[in-house]
């Protein structure tokens, strides 16, 4: 397994009232983008289904200069009608992304959990702030160690 320090959040990008499964994410990664697979490792569609991307052991496509040590997850989701960032993640979706981040917390427990935002200033990406999971997780160690 590659060292892994980082765990990035994204969004599709889709606008509310839009859809952007799984299957299309892939299908325009590689067919739009050229990526050998799609970019990220897990998918989480808007009913909190969760997808298996590009394998763990693999390096993802999904946050320049980043790739190499981090996992990549994208919710289906991020913008508003309008097309401006919004976080549309639904209830079913923060429960998939919190259970998925604690088993990969347990998995890589030194790994750091960032937005996509806080690497390239110029995206939204994921229109929300990842410093909600960084203070859960920052809670749930001060409770283990009590
Ligand atoms: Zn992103």
């Amino acid at each position: 397994m590659r060292t892994i320090t980082l765990i990035i959040l994204h969004c599709s990008g889709t606008p509310e009232g839009k859809r952007l499964t799984f299957k299309d994410c892939k299908k325009d990664h590689i067919q739009q983008r050229k990526f050998k697979d799609i970019g990220y490792h897990y998918y989480i569609e808007r009913d909190g289904k969760l997808y298996i991307g590009r394998p763990l052991e693999e390096v993802g496509a999904h946050c320049k200069l980043h790739n190499t040590h981090s996992i990549g997850i994208c919710y289906e989701g991020g913008l508003d009608e309008n097309g401006e960032a919004k976080d549309t993640r639904t209830a079913a979706q923060r429960d998939t992304l919190l259970d998925l981040l604690i088993r990969l917390k347990q998995q890589f427990p030194k790994a750091l959990i960032f937005g996509h935002n806080e690497f390239d200033r110029t995206k939204n990406c994921p229109s929300f702030d990842a410093e909600e999971y960084r203070t859960i997780f920052a809670l749930k160690d001060i409770i283990s160690l009590e």
